[in-house]
């Protein structure tokens, strides 16, 4: 043993010595970054230079053997031009010549994006890749997300990725990590997982993505020989601004030695002899033969006096450059479990306002993405047990494709970060919505269609619609979890009576009352207990009078709200005098009639008091440049702290049988006759303990804002936090965020993305919120947890003026959050699956076809019969068809056909090591049982995270690590007896591709 270390000492020994006499190789990398939409729509990018990119640089390629280009999804897929020149980049990409990086759909942003939304965009983007070109990305290339997450190097890695390439980092982390040497690591993102999903991360040095472009005997487009991208339209005579100076023999040298000196410069920043050149930026290489016929005499130039110069260049993708930094065998420093987020550029500009910007387009994209979860695993279900339905499979699948595009679209870094300007907005969301009506279509189709041709074709029994039937409805339920859930369904309607009845003609237990945002129609909430991945169907019957006879009346209990004397700030002398409890099964929530305010919270279970109060609060931003740092749809510059964003309070509450409601409404001013902002606080009253009663749930109203002027819900409690707490990276992981002082800008840079989760704690309690899209969120004092909730601004400064990016963004927004107090360790119990259940909140879907009555044994015909349940840590991360085939085209242009046999299943554990005694430990479960309200499941092979590796077959690259862990090879499944058995352990994300016995109903 003691030998072979000893070999391997000299060895590397030898290795270091001679780097010390090589010259620097340098790896120039073209590329261009082509942003699917931020300041133009796909459309006009597409128009002016995008398609151009594509075609003129699969044509450079095939000229010159030596030639690279790294690319990465975005556009390609919609380029039509190049679907008649598959055939070349095929060749291309074969040759390694033309990489594919990251190969996600877009480049998504890392600090508001969700977990499903992320495995979306890169499974499509994989199936997509590995179906048309036999490749699969090795390589992330996440050079402009504005900060980067724990969460995506672990992903990657469960991908089956070699290196992870980030950028965008805090300006002076960044210099102090040149400084030393450390822009290179091996990061362990999770911290469950550790060295068995590590990844070998590249972080770009400060001249980031972009060749240097200013040269003192050029002009400011340094070299980037085809000058800049026109908007509208490409130029006619193909002669684009601002085009550098050619490489000619009077200006070769004076490029050569630019080129060298910015190279030299770069390589004192790294430890190998290697130094990674991006040749590129935002929307180059339309012209492409121009930026080659440059670049190749440069390179021999440099070449051939390398000699002299000390440095070798040469093009080359990604691969061959992470190839070359594992060649050189170093051992790496480790990074655990922490991001890089934050993120700023300099003192004054942080970009933390980015994470609630555009609340609405980050509500619809979340809301998109849920559906999108329900229709595939509905669709899924249905392909199983109706393979001949009359929900016809390509049809489906066509929805599915559109919905996983707009979902996988919008996570691009300059869509649901809020950052584009306001026509790109709209873009995204009829997107979306357009998608989103078509996931509608098809959601109905499967629960309405009669799942039988037979019964189809069957002449129908129409009823005919009398009076009785007009005030009538049925609404359909469906659970897309695979847990049993005791929840309360909210329907609006327009009758002020109405009772429920479910598929047996039961009564239902139900509440009615007259909606707080409106005045013509009624909120019917209905208790319903729902078992995993089941849909159930109640009828309700309206009525314009109360019941007049009680035992006829059902079980809807009719509520009537209690008003409240506004109160005004002013008069707050004496406070918490007089206080008004309301109770549930969980908590006494105390609201102070002095103020209207909540006042305090009592965890019944633990008897313990928290004083906890919630309000807006405000920070007015500064419009004009001249008079200091702005806040824009990036930066968030506090001009000062917040100030109070109300006078005065009114309150109501509706006390009830289901739900408590309170309805706070803050006026900006005592004497307007409209609230800015409201509360309205939702209480699960419990029947026995069928409601988990921890979730209160919260949806506020906020706008039209006052221009720069941006709002937070601030809860402030006597929790003794330090100013700590912890938010999670896309709804992976938790990250805990203390509270650090800066020399400038300390507000503004303690802010943090919260994308499904935020809480802080003390010895004894934890307070968590969850939400149902992304926000910003702060503890700027002890015990307190700001969230900003939405943001109007304007500033004068001409680049913002000139590309229509301040974010007047007028509109009223209506996000939700669950708020929760418990002991630490009932919290840390439930906190994720609330998280998740607000996320995929049932599909309710009323049907107003008053003839389509359901037959008494018609739920029989339901997709599947039975539920679908997993253990309370494991979530059902996916179940779908994807229809990619993940397997090589032979025929060159044949289409294949999509599979529709091809289950992918993913798994996940909810829990980190440690978190709680029982829920963190390893679970041991049998697909087969588990899965068998699905179906009869064939058989089962385990994948990597986006389905393009059989995990047996992937062998990830090694990176020595000083504590020289390592990932360890784990047999993809128990064998022995039971072939279907699989263990799950903390934090693992497990994918699956099932088959199962098909059967007919
Ligand atoms: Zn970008």
């Amino acid at each position: 043993m003691r030998l072979l270390l000893t070999i391997i000492y000299l060895i590397s020994c030898s290795v270091v010595l001679a780097n010390a006499t090589e010259s620097i190789q340098t790896f120039v990398i073209p590329h261009s970054h082509m942003d699917v939409g931020w300041v133009y729509t796909v459309q006009e990018s597409m128009h002016a230079y995008a398609a151009n990119v594509y075609t003129s640089v699969t044509e450079e390629l095939s000229k010159e053997k030596n030639r690279r280009f790294e690319m990465y999804l975005k556009l390609f897929k919609d380029c039509l031009i190049l679907k008649k020149k598959k055939k070349k980049v095929r060749q291309l990409v074969r040759e390694g010549r033309l990489e594919f990086v990251l190969g996600g759909q877009v480049m998504p942003d890392e600090a508001v994006t969700d977990l499903d939304d992320l495995l979306v965009q890169m499974t499509e983007g994989h199936g997509f890749l590995f179906e048309t070109f036999g490749v699969r990305p090795r390589f992330s290339w996440g050079v402009d997300p504005f900060g980067a997450s724990a969460a995506a190097p672990v992903l990657f890695a469960l991908a089956g990725f070699d290196g992870h390439l980030i950028s965008r980092i805090d300006y002076d982390l960044k210099d102090s990590m040149q400084k030393t040497k450390k822009l290179q690591f091996v990061w362990r993102g999770s911290a469950s997982l550790q060295e068995r999903q590590q990844i070998f991360t590249h972080t770009m040095d400060q001249f980031s993505y972009c060749t240097p472009s200013y040269l003192p005997f050029s002009n400011r487009s340094g070299f980037y020989w085809n000058g800049v991208a026109l908007f509208p339209d490409p130029p006619k005579d193909g002669v684009y601004p601002n085009m550098s100076l050619p490489i000619t023999k009077e200006t070769v040298h004076a490029y050569a030695s630019t080129m060298v000196e910015n190279i030299k410069q770069r390589a004192d920043w790294f430890r190998t002899k290697h130094v990674l050149w991006p040749w590129g930026c935002d929307k180059q290489f339309y012209n492409s033969s121009v930026q080659f016929a440059n670049m190749d005499p440069l390179m021999d130039y440099i070449n051939k006096n390398s000699k002299d110069l000390g440095v070798t260049v040469r093009y080359a993708t990604l691969a061959e450059y992470f190839r070359a930094v594992h060649d050189a065998d170093l051992v790496w420093e480790v990074r655990g479990s922490e991001d890089f987020l934050p993120y700023s550029t300099e003192s004054h500009q942080a970009w933390t306002g980015f994470y609630a910007s555009r609340n609405i387009l980050k509500g619809v994209a979340r809301r998109a993405s849920a559906q999108l979860h329900a229709a595939e695993t509905l669709f899924t279900l249905y392909r199983i047990n109706y393979p001949d339905g009359p929900v016809t499979k390509d049809w489906a699948l066509a929805k599915l494709k559109a919905l996983r595009w707009a979902v996988s679209e919008v996570q691009h870094h300059d869509g649901i970060t809020g950052t584009e300007s306001p026509k790109v907005a709209d873009m995204y969301l009829q997107h979306l919505t357009q998608a989103m009506m078509g996931g509608e279509e098809l959601l109905a189709a499967i629960f309405l269609l009669p799942h039988n041709i037979d019964i189809l074709n069957a002449p129908r029994n129409h009823k005919k619609a009398g009076a009785r039937h007009d005030l009538e409805q049925y609404v359909i339920v469906y659970n897309p979890l695979a847990w049993n859930i005791s929840t309360v369904i909210n329907v609006t309607v327009t009758f002020p009576f109405a009772r429920v009845f479910d598929e047996s003609r039961r009564p239902v237990p139900a509440q009615i009352q007259r909606s707080a945002l409106s005045n013509v129609t009624y909120d019917l909430f209905i208790l319903a207990d729902l078992e995993g991945l089941q849909q159930t169907k109640y009828l309700i019957s309206f009525s314009e009078k109360p019941c007049p006879l009680k035992s006829k009346c059902g079980s809807t209990f009719e509520a009537k709200e209690v008003h409240f004397e506004t109160r005004s700030i002013r008069d707050w002398k004496k406070v918490g005098s007089r206080l008004l409890p309301v109770l549930s099964e969980c908590y006494k929530l105390m609201f102070d009639q002095d103020t209207n305010l909540l006042h305090s919270i009592t965890h019944l279970q633990d008897k313990r008091r928290v004083r906890v109060t919630q309000d807006f609060w405000e920070y007015r931003a500064n419009g004009d440049v001249k008079a200091g740092p702005i806040s824009d749809n990036y930066i968030f510059s506090a001009n000062g702290s917040a100030v109070r964003a109300y006078e005065a309070v009114r309150m109501e509450i509706v006390p009830g049988d289901i739900i408590t409601e309170i309805r706070q409404y803050f006026y900006r001013n005592e004497s307007d006759e409209d609230y800015a902002f409201s509360i309205i606080t939702r209480v699960p009253e419990c029947f026995g303990s069928k409601v988990r009663c921890h979730g209160l749930e919260q949806t506020y109203s906020l706008g039209p804002l006052p221009v720069n002027a941006e709002v937070v819900l601030r809860t402030s409690s006597s929790l003794k936090s330090d100013r700590t707490l912890y938010t999670d990276n896309n709804g992976y992981q938790m990250m805990k965020r203390t509270h650090r002082e800066f020399a400038n800008n300390t507000l503004a840079r303690n802010y943090f993305p919260m994308v499904r989760t935020a809480y802080i704690e003390d010895e004894l309690s934890r307070l968590v919120l969850v939400a149902d899209r992304a926000h910003g969120v702060s503890s700027q004092a002890s015990g307190q947890l700001e969230v900003m909730l939405h943001r109007r601004l304007w500033n004068n400064l001409p680049w913002n003026l000139g590309y229509n990016l301040t974010l007047n963004d007028s509109s009223v927004v209506r996000p939700t959050l669950h708020v929760m107090l418990a002991s630490k360790s009932v919290a840390a119990k439930i906190y994720q699956r609330e998280a998740i259940e607000l996320q995929h909140r049932p599909v309710v879907m009323p049907v107003d076809l008053p003839h389509l009555r359901w037959q008494e044994n018609e739920h029989k015909r339901s997709p599947h019969a039975r539920a679908v349940v997993l253990p309370p840590n494991l979530h059902l991360l996916s179940l779908s068809i994807p229809g990619w085939n993940y397997s090589v085209r032979s025929g060159e242009n044949v289409q294949p056909e999509p599979d529709y046999d091809r289950v992918l299943l993913r798994i996940m554990h909810l829990f980190e090591e440690g978190e709680d005694p029982e829920l963190s430990k390893p679970l041991t479960i049998n697909l087969k049982d588990v899965l068998r309200g699905i179906g009869d499941l064939s058989a089962m092979e385990e994948r990597s995270l986006t389905g393009t590796w059989d995990i047996g077959s992937l062998q990830r690259w090694r990176w020595k690590t000083a504590d020289n862990k390592a990932e360890k090879k784990r047999s993809s499944r128990r064998f022995g007896d039971d072939p279907f058995s699989v263990t799950i352990s903390a934090k693992e994300i497990r994918t699956f591709f099932v088959s199962f016995n098909s059967r007919n109903l």
